[in-house]
């Protein structure tokens, strides 16, 4: 347990600290891999690499997931060697020195930026999803879904000011200074980290042998056949993440096919309004969520001073960001869609509904794991049904462009739904079944399924354009209705028997 009896919103305060470095993290990730094909296709007199489509999105594909493959070499570390909180730290500055590699803008640094985030990431993601549940054990163990749940928000406030804020400056004004970005934000989420430390006490330090095993995971102690029932549940729960994460990043790329072609992107007169409106409406949520969060922040805990001034200047630079980059917008007679709008929607949505499902686990409605990745999975299909139905009378060989952009919002607004049922409640099954020994090592694992389902969507991603050719998109996005929906139906109709195998893990 946190040995801090400050709690904010029913979480220890501890938790917060977590939310801001994993934000800061996710900014620079995200920022960072929006600019990454952009970057490498746009032409060299534009600054970028002048590679094809093809290339760009191959190699795009290789470090999507080879930053989810390390967390395996991560986590094993953290248990072994470095303990959770040292691996974050570790992390965190090697993931920083990559992208001052990257923004120095020659070609060894490139890949050599590049190879630091995969290294870094490895160290930071598991261990720091790891510490969260660490900070709940036995009196305060019905939080653990709700606290994850707004952890995931800070995952994702970090992807839509980083998708925002890198893909702008890095496409309007200069590739290296949207890395550089993503550099010092991480920089200053690592320091912001370093600094608050004392509020962890013995959570995550360095592993020894006479330490009992913390409360929260499976102890060491527990006897063999259980140990081995909840890795088979963890396993379940793996495998059907895959089928999640595939669907939902095949959804990510058909919409940037869709953003890219997109042959109405200038808006003018009324509809120019409408976005404007709309797009100023999503800058400023956010935002206003963000700062809610620190005023509790603030009230909450006075002892790390420091790293809350830190945030709070870094937080006041941002909303200073957005609301010059809108200013800029308004100013211009007609507005354009940015290719990155589409991608933020995701972590827009799931800013905004992530309060409403960490109460809803924690007061309304609570089902068992199985269930809710079930929901989650069913959830994603629905997405695509309602891309399918938008598509429909779309003809073999026309693009993704044609589908409306109501279709797309609501796609959008039901993957985040299914997003919100699996991704964050995985985390912390994943922490509830793990032996205490292995903990690092099993969110590895549960990050491996990513990697695995990001190169798989990126195979399939690279046949959408024949598809297409001869197939009406409707026909597609059926089969990736189905295929998921499926998967949550099959999960669903496990229940029983996943309860079974994890031995009062609720
Ligand atoms: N949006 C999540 C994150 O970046 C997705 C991670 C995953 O498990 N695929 O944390």
């Amino acid at each position: 347990q946190a040995p801090t009896a400050h709690t904010i919103l029913g979480h220890p305060d501890s938790l917060f600290v977590l939310f801001f470095t994993e934000m800061w993290e996710r900014f620079s990730y995200y920022g960072m891999r929006a600019l990454l094909v952009l970057f490498l296709i746009s032409t060299t007199v534009k600054g970028g690499w002048g590679w094809t489509r093809e290339e760009a999105t191959t190699l795009y594909g290789w470090y999507t997931m080879l930053v989810y493959f390390t967390p395996i070499l991560g986590g094993y570390l953290a248990d072994r060697y470095l303990g959770t909180r040292r691996a974050v730290v570790l992390g965190g500055f090697i993931i920083a020195a990559g992208h001052v590699s990257l923004f120095l803008d020659t070609i060894s640094s490139f890949y050599i930026g590049l190879g630091l985030v995969i290294a870094g990431t490895g160290l930071f993601k598991p261990n720091i999803s790891a510490i969260v549940g660490q900070l709940y054990g036995k009196d305060n163990e019905s939080s653990r879904d709700g606290g994850y749940t707004l952890f995931y928000m800070g995952v994702n406030a970090g992807a839509f000011f980083g998708i925002s804020l890198c893909g702008y400056i890095g496409e309007k004004i200069s590739w290296n200074y949207g890395f550089g970005l993503a550099g010092i934000f991480m920089i200053l989420g690592a320091l912001q980290f370093y600094f608050s430390q004392g509020i962890f006490g013995e959570i995550g330090g360095a592993p020894s042998k006479n330490a009992p095993a913390l409360a929260e995971a499976t102890p060491d102690d527990t006897p063999a056949h259980i140990i081995r029932d909840r890795l088979i549940a963890i396993g379940v729960f793996s495998f059907f993440t895959i089928f999640f994460w595939f669907a939902f990043e095949q959804a990510g790329g058909s919409m940037t096919i869709f953003a890219a072609d997109y042959t109405d992107r200038t808006l003018v007169g009324t509809s120019g309004f409408v976005f404007k409106v709309v797009n100023s409406l999503m800058t400023l949520i956010p935002v206003a969520i963000l700062s809610w969060l620190l005023v509790q922040l603030m009230r909450g805990s006075s002892r790390y001073v420091l790293s809350n001034a830190l945030l709070v200047g870094a937080l006041a630079l941002i909303w200073a960001l957005s609301l010059w980059m809108l200013g800029r917008e308004f100013q211009m007679e007609q507005s354009e869609i940015p290719a990155t709008w589409f991608g933020v929607l995701n972590s827009f949505f799931l800013v905004v509904l992530a309060p409403m499902f960490s109460k809803m686990w924690e007061r309304h409605w609570n089902p068992s794991g199985p269930v809710k990745f079930g929901v989650g999975l069913v959830l994603l299909g629905l997405g695509f049904a309602a891309l399918a139905y938008g598509a429909m009378g779309i003809p073999a060989g026309a693009k993704t462009a044609q589908v409306s952009m109501v279709f797309l919002c609501l796609a959008y607004l039901l993957h985040t739904m299914g997003e919100l049922c699996l991704s964050p409640v995985g985390l912390s099954y994943i922490s509830k079944l793990a032996p205490a020994r292995l903990l690092g090592l099993m969110f590895g694992i549960w990050f491996l399924n990513a990697g695995i389902a990001n190169k798989l969507a990126g195979f399939t991603g690279s046949y959408i354009d024949k598809i297409s050719e001869s197939y009406s998109m409707a026909v597609f996005f059926l089969i990736f209705t189905i295929i998921p929906a499926g998967a949550g139906l099959v999960l669903m109709a496990m229940n029983k028997w996943m309860l079974k195998k994890m031995h009062g893990v609720r």
